[in-house]
């Protein structure tokens, strides 16, 4: 199956998330049957970002947004886990500082859009300008309903100069994101990602949605698609990021560049046993 074709939001089309199931997990029946695939995906995309950065024609930029446990932090493990790490890079974007905000939203942004030959991956993003502002009204309708556009033509901007620009939005329910915060509270190791704001922020379940909703009916563009992942099994999440990412890459029908040196002549040169300093009939 295409998870491209299948979790695309189409340019121009209205979604409605209550549609979507987020326990959505394609032919694959469990962990254990997907992991050939997500092996394989990972095995191709480290091929990928070795052209990507040989080549340097184009940058890849991973916008990812979602609800608190939605997963955003465990798909910027799983996508990097198989590029060199020279070459890509993670940026969260957390409340703005005072200097921040003391820009226009998109300032802090374009300062960290990867350059070309590398990967770079937004765990949060712009969309937090029209997400989180909206539902909490930190800015005027005015301001931030304006923002739907200027996102769109910086985007467009951005895919201008080689940007391949993937969005995927992790979509779970808001039962799964309690058992997560459960689980949380029995795991030390992830005890300290608990905060009060988090539960608060579950009786804005439906002003979320709702601007979810218009972030991909508004933002979804041929040049910068928004996927909808249906996240609620962690495995199924990964194996569709890494499908939809792989696919995008092949795409770029990158190559390798061609050696810039005579091969035949260097190894004439320096490696033909005759000529080896170490090799005792050159002594
Ligand atoms: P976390 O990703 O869990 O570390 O949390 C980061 C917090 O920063 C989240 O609560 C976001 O909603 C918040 N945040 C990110 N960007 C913005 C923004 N532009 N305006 C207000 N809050 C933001
Ligand atoms: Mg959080």
């Amino acid at each position: 199956m295409d998870l491209r074709e299948k979790l695309i939001v189409r340019p121009g089309s209205s979604i409605k998330l209550s549609h979507v199931d987020a326990s959505f997990h394609g032919h694959f029946s469990s962990q254990e049957d997907a992991s050939s695939e997500i092996t394989r995906n990972l095995a191709k995309l480290d091929e990928l970002q070795q052209k990507l950065y040989a080549e340097k024609k184009h940058a890849v930029l991973v916008v990812l947004q979602g609800i608190d446990a939605a997963g955003k932090d465990g798909t910027c493990w799983h996508v990097l886990s198989a590029m060199n790490p020279q070459g890509t890079a993670v940026t969260g974007f957390k409340t703005p500082t005072p200097e921040e905000s003391r820009h226009d939203f998109l300032w802090r942004i374009h300062r960290h859009v990867p350059e070309l030959g590398t990967v770079g991956v937004f765990n949060r993003s712009h969309y937090e300008d029209v997400l989180v502002v909206r539902v909490h009204d930190l800015a005027p309708r005015e301001v931030w309903s304006r923002r739907y556009d200027q996102i769109n033509a910086f985007e467009e901007s951005l895919a201008l100069q080689n940007v391949t620009i993937l969005k995927f939005f992790l979509y779970i329910t808001p039962e799964e994101q309690l058992e997560r915060f459960r689980r949380r509270l029995d795991d030390p190791a992830r005890q300290w990602k608990i905060s009060d704001a988090d539960y608060k922020e579950r009786s804005f379940w439906d002003q979320y949605i709702e601007a979810y909703e218009a972030m991909l009916e508004k933002c979804s563009t041929a040049h910068a698609p928004w996927y909808v992942i249906p996240s609620n099994h962690k495995w199924f999440r990964n194996l569709a990021v890494s499908q939809i990412l792989e696919n995008t890459l092949l795409d770029l029908k990158m190559e390798l560049p061609k050696p810039t040196v005579d091969l035949e002549q260097i190894r004439r040169e320096y490696h033909s046993a005759a000529k080896s300093p170490s090799h005792p009939e050159s002594k």
